[in-house]
């Protein structure tokens, strides 16, 4: 079949509009819209007929209904659907009705069309161009702030704000605040007398510490802390911090002044949490973040049952100094994670000072190393430990972490 004879059918099948007649060669020529195309193939196919020209009423169209005669109108739905969102570039989708999809996909297989273009992507383009006529802004394929779904069906769009994401280092100054919010064991999160209600184990993470004024000043719906790796809940984050990207969920506003906002992180985590912001970021360096090695830095104070003189202990850490611990999961996390044995090497260790027979130990470690494990051998489940090397009961009584370097860092 010729192109003309191509036309010839496809109107047999129904009153077809310009777009939709134009979009069957959709991928043939360029610098044409698909209604120039089609009106274009409808003359042509007329004057070889010898028939007279007919402008068909787009509303009668087989397949799409006129849809793609109210491109303006979806436009402007868009536009008003996107009024208190700050974005600078977007996307459009479009949900298609199953019919509409079939029947042109119909058409397709039936006469064997070799260039055709979906619906969809027409519906893309051209509410997309629009778009940016009414609202200046610019069409984003690979990373918009926010996609715009036209819902043919239901003559609705709904606009899905993409979030935003910064980086920078958090400091943890109080014990007892876990990273993220944990949900209540009793209730798990419904909210129950235990928990006050509130459906959380514990009143404040870091990551609501922080992410209070980050909603607040994205206008957001939420604030997900990803950090390299986390500290127990009883530690403090202490040194140069740990890194974090944080990802705002559902921001209305985008144009944060991130200097601006480190200051009121700070002033309203009331020296509980302190941050350090280093800049916007992505979701890529959120997996880089997640994946990371980061070496780690801890300051712990260690207590020996019974008389160890000083040379015996250093004499017992330098054993540990460099050596690839075996630790089966600890008991105290054995409830939530599976049993088994990671190989984590002590890095550094060394005995930094005495404090009421207490000993001050810094330790760098590869990252995932349990530290109070390390120490106290944990029922022979730690080998080997100071424990162990000493013969004697060995526990930590306090640990910060000071420093996690990652891997960039560490080159
Ligand atoms: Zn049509
Ligand atoms: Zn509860």
């Amino acid at each position: 079949m010729d192109v003309i004879e191509e036309v010839e059918a496809i109107l047999g099948y129904g009153d077809t509009c310009n777009h939709c007649l134009g979009r069957f060669f959709g991928r043939r020529s360029f610098g044409l819209t698909n209604e120039e195309r089609g009106r274009a193939l409808r003359i042509a196919h007329e004057i070889t007929a010898n028939e007279p020209h007919q402008e068909p009423a787009p509303e009668s169209c087989w397949i799409c209904g006129g849809e793609l005669s109210r491109t303006d109108a979806w436009a402007a739905r868009v536009v008003e659907a996107m009024q208190g969102i700050e974005f600078e570039t977007f996307l459009i989708g479009t949900r298609v009705p199953p019919l509409m999809a079939e029947s042109e996909e119909m058409v397709w297989s039936d006469l064997s069309l070799r260039d055709p273009e979906p619906l969809k992507a027409e519906m893309n383009r051209e509410v997309g161009k629009a778009v940016s006529e009414l609202s200046g802004k610019v069409a984003d394929l690979q990373k918009p702030d926010v996609v715009a779904i036209l819902d043919l069906a239901n003559e609705t769009v709904e606009i899905q704000v993409n979030p935003v994401f910064f980086a920078g280092r958090y400091l943890k100054y109080e014990r007892g605040i876990p990273q993220t919010h944990w949900d209540c064991r009793a209730c798990r999160g419904a909210g129950c007398e235990r928990c006050n209600f509130t459906g959380k184990q514990y009143a404040d993470s870091v990551e609501e510490l922080i992410g209070r004024p980050v909603i607040e000043a994205f206008d957001a719906e939420g604030a997900v802390l990803h950090g390299a790796g986390r500290e127990d809940i009883d530690a403090r984050m202490l040194g140069s911090g740990r890194p974090f990207v944080m990802e705002v969920e559902t921001p209305r506003k985008r144009s944060v002044d991130l200097a601006a906002l480190e200051a009121e992180i700070n002033r309203s985590a009331e020296g509980r949490v302190a941050v350090h912001l280093t800049g916007w970021a992505d979701r890529k360096m959120v997996q880089s973040l997640k994946s990371d090695k980061a070496h780690k830095k801890y300051r712990i104070l260690v207590e020996i049952d019974g008389p160890v003189t000083s040379d015996e202990f250093r004499t017992a850490l330098d054993q540990l100094k460099g050596v690839t611990i075996r630790q089966r999961t600890p008991t105290r996390v054995s409830h939530r994670r599976a049993d088994r044995v990671r190989e984590r090497q002590v890095i550094d260790i060394q005995c930094t000072g005495t404090q009421d027979d207490r000993y001050w130990v810094e330790v760098v470690g590869e990252a995932g190393l349990y530290i109070k494990e390390l120490v106290s051998g944990d029922g022979g489940r730690t080998r080997p430990s100071l424990a162990q090397i000493l013969g004697r009961t060995a526990s930590v009584v306090s640990l910060d972490v000071v420093q996690v370097r990652t891997t960039n860092e560490q080159r």
